[in-house]
């Protein structure tokens, strides 16, 4: 499995899957969410509320679900739900999480390249390089334990700062 890491914009990614850094009622939010929902067009927030029928109280934290890319260049979007800093979801276990069930959600619909966005490091309020570590200790670990569909990860970074975290991070 090869591991990327890239500046822009996630929307843009031809991928197989790309992965929104949602909140738990899946319907659209700020940051990452929102670009995600401009770009993919309406039938997005529709295909969530289809989703949200089989979670009444809203996406749990840590969990990851699929639905169609629509308008996006990636064929489908994983979205899960980050750990809010603020909101004293401060327990990196439930971070590891989101990067691990994207990743199973990934290779249970048979997609061979995914793209992360920095999950938590926006609005959720955590530190970049926690975010970081915990991201490349999960995909790394993900690899290693053999997944043969996945041939591609990358980490898409908006700015310049959070890409030199992860650059730096990486080793
Ligand atoms: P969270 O609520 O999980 O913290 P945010 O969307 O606020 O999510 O931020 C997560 C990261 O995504 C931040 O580093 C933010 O700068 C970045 N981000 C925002 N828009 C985009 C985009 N279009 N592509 C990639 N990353 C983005």
């Amino acid at each position: 499995m090869r591991l990327e890491i890239l500046q822009g914009d996630i929307t843009t990614r031809d991928v197989d899957a790309i992965v929104n850094a949602a909140n738990s009622s899946l319907m659209g939010g700020g940051g990452v969410d929102g670009a995600i929902h401009r770009a993919a067009g309406p039938e997005l927030l529709a295909a969530c509320r289809e989703v949200r029928k089989e979670y009444p109280g809203g996406l749990p934290v840590g969990r990851a679900v699929a639905t169609p890319g629509f308008n996006l260049p990636s064929r489908w979007v994983i979205h899960t739900v980050g750990p809010n800093r603020h909101a004293g979801q401060t327990d990196p276990g439930l971070l590891a999480s989101c990067f691990r069930e994207s990743l199973a959600v990934a290779e249970s619909l048979g997609a061979r390249s995914v793209a992360f966005p920095a999950i938590s490091a926006g609005i959720y309020g955590w530190d970049a390089r926690e975010v970081a570590t915990v991201a490349f200790d999960v995909v790394r670990n993900f690899g290693a334990d053999g997944s043969p569909a996945l041939e591609l990860v990358e980490f898409v970074l908006f700015s310049p700062e959070m890409t030199t975290v992860f650059r730096d991070v990486s080793g």
